[in-house]
């Protein structure tokens, strides 16, 4: 568990610098480097994705690759100032698996995202968002249960300690997986939908 890993009264700096040399999970083996949550340190919205991907790997930096492009132009559709808003992963570094010359995302498990779920609730703690948003089935289930279903219960606002509005959507890259140019515009046009909700719970908290 990456608990003995956190600083005592931390800060975003010190937890970004300890969360670099984590080893409490295998997953730092094979990956480029840990990346870290990003954000405002008093931002009011938290958005919580499953692991970084490829380019984010590489670069470091969390929601950076065509996810978060996705994720950058739908905020701003639904009204929401990006720099509102902290975004962080529950698994810190990427999991894959070789498909010829490429790594291909692997879904972390229940040990890994146990392992790595300190960061995020010590990111929590010091951010203290408003708004707390799970985006996709992984972080949903890691932090609202595994009966939590996106399917059905996306865009709804659930009790929950970890912020005073907690709710759940689809991972942006679920968006750009859909099968064809009509199904990814009903996604994305459902996923806008969703961060508007969050938009009106911004503005009235
Ligand atoms: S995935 Fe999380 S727990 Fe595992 S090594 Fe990386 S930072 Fe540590």
């Amino acid at each position: 568990m990456a608990a003995s890993l956190i600083p005592p009264r931390p800060t975003l700096p010190a937890l970004r610098e300890a969360a670099a040399g984590c080893q409490a999970c295998p997953l730092w083996k094979r990956a480029t480097q840990t990346v870290f949550g990003e954000g405002a340190v008093r931002a009011p919205l938290m958005l919580v994705g499953e692991q970084p991907g490829n380019d984010e790997d590489l670069a470091g930096h969390p929601f950076v690759g065509p996810a978060g492009k996705l994720l950058d132009g739908a905020l701003e559709e639904a009204g929401i100032d990006r720099r509102e808003a902290y975004v962080t992963n529950i698994v810190k570094h990427f999991k894959w698996e070789p498909r010829g010359k490429r790594r291909i995302h692997a879904k972390p498990d229940l040990v890994e995202i146990t392992a790595c779920l300190p960061w995020l609730q010590a990111e929590i703690d010091v951010v203290k968002p408003v708004v707390l948003v799970c985006l996709g089935a992984t972080a949903a289930q890691a932090l609202l249960g595994r009966d939590f279903r996106v399917t059905r219960q996306r865009g709804q606002f659930v009790p929950s300690s970890l912020a005073p509005r907690v709710t759940a959507t689809v991972h942006p890259s679920s968006i750009l997986r859909a099968p064809d140019d009509e199904a990814r515009r009903a996604e994305r046009a459902l996923f806008v939908a969703d961060l508007k909700k969050v938009a009106q719970a911004l503005s009235a908290a």
